[in-house]
């Protein structure tokens, strides 16, 4: 088997990470129904380290195996191609598990939450939010990477604002396209007074810079989350499976919303992680998702930078 999710120590002061103190349990076989979006059992569902001096808290809020059928990983492609990688790397082809946390990073008096999770009852993140001893009152920016259900379906919860006190914020052209979507409606009009939408490409929060990455959806956006030198980078949706998404971003993905577009933005988001070798923490992957993308035996890998994770148990 190929050393995948070593539990790397972390490397010099880019990312230093306090002890996880909060890990959730060993998660559950796969559920019986692959469609579902599901939960884990999470006794302690967060994980704590730091940005530079910055508190960060990646907050688990649920799973979504996806049926290995061609039409979300490979498109085009068959279901044994698709296999092959993760079967390679010791991992389960079918369901395909993808797992969904957003982050909360404290700075100075600004809370800032990164996207909010299913909702809808389905989702955790309030849960993992009481767990982190967080209150949503005390959120001050919500920052949003695109408009997708996994992202922003906890914005609403009971059709009031989920996190009454904060300004949401998600790039002009997310926004634009959300607004275009009839059955986004009801969010549109109880988010509405609390949207500050930006042009990507400088500071919308203290030590935020949204970068432009287009793609999976019109306006997505990535973050990079600094103190000084010490920078993490947000990624929402460039990747999706840590396997798939980074040994073969030319794959074609059914989730994005232009496959010719979003393979791009993938192919290019990759390349460059591989050359920079910056911190990441990937909103998919095994939680809590931080870690880099490096060259091994000539191919990109995930190389997980949580200590003892479940995930990098495995
Ligand atoms: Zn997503």
């Amino acid at each position: 088997m190929r050393m995948t999710m070593t539990g790397a120590a972390l490397a010099g002061l880019a990312l230093a990470a306090c002890q996880p103190a909060e890990q959730r349990k060993s998660g559950e076989p796969a559920p019986p129904n692959p469609t579902q979006t599901v939960a884990a059992p999470a006794e302690k569902p967060v994980y704590r380290f730091k940005i530079g001096a910055l508190d960060a808290i990646a907050l688990f809020d649920g799973q979504n195996p996806v049926p290995n059928d061609n039409k979300v990983f490979g498109v085009g492609l068959t279901p044994q191609a698709v296999a092959a990688p993760l079967t390679a790397a010791g991992q389960p082809a079918d369901p395909i598990m993808l797992e969904i946390h957003p982050l909360l990073v404290r700075n100075g008096d600004r809370t800032m939450l990164f996207d909010t999770g299913l909702g809808g009852g389905e989702g955790q993140l309030m849960q993992s939010l009481r767990a982190a001893g967080v209150d949503p009152a005390a959120v001050t920016d919500v920052l949003i990477s695109h408009g997708h259900p996994d992202h922003i379906g906890g914005l609403v919860a009971n059709g009031r604002l989920a996190f009454p006190n904060a300004a949401i914020r998600m790039s002009q052209a997310e926004w634009a396209s959300i607004r275009a979507k009839p059955e986004m409606a009801d969010l549109v009009r109880i988010a509405t007074p609390k949207v500050q939408a930006f042009q990507p490409g400088g500071e919308v929060a203290p030590g935020v810079t949204a970068q432009d990455t287009a793609g999976h959806t019109p306006g997505h956006v990535a973050y990079l989350i600094a103190d000084g030198q010490n920078q993490l980078l947000y990624t929402g949706d460039l990747m999706h499976h840590w396997i798939l998404s980074v040994e073969h971003p030319d794959w074609r993905v059914g989730y994005d919303d232009d496959q010719a577009a979003g393979e791009k933005a993938r192919l290019d988001e990759v390349t460059a992680l591989r050359n920079s070798g910056a911190h990441i923490y990937a909103y998919h992957f095994p939680f809590p998702g931080l870690g880099k993308i490096q060259t091994r035996e000539g191919r990109a890998m995930f190389i997980s930078e949580a200590q003892s994770t479940r995930s990098a148990a495995n």
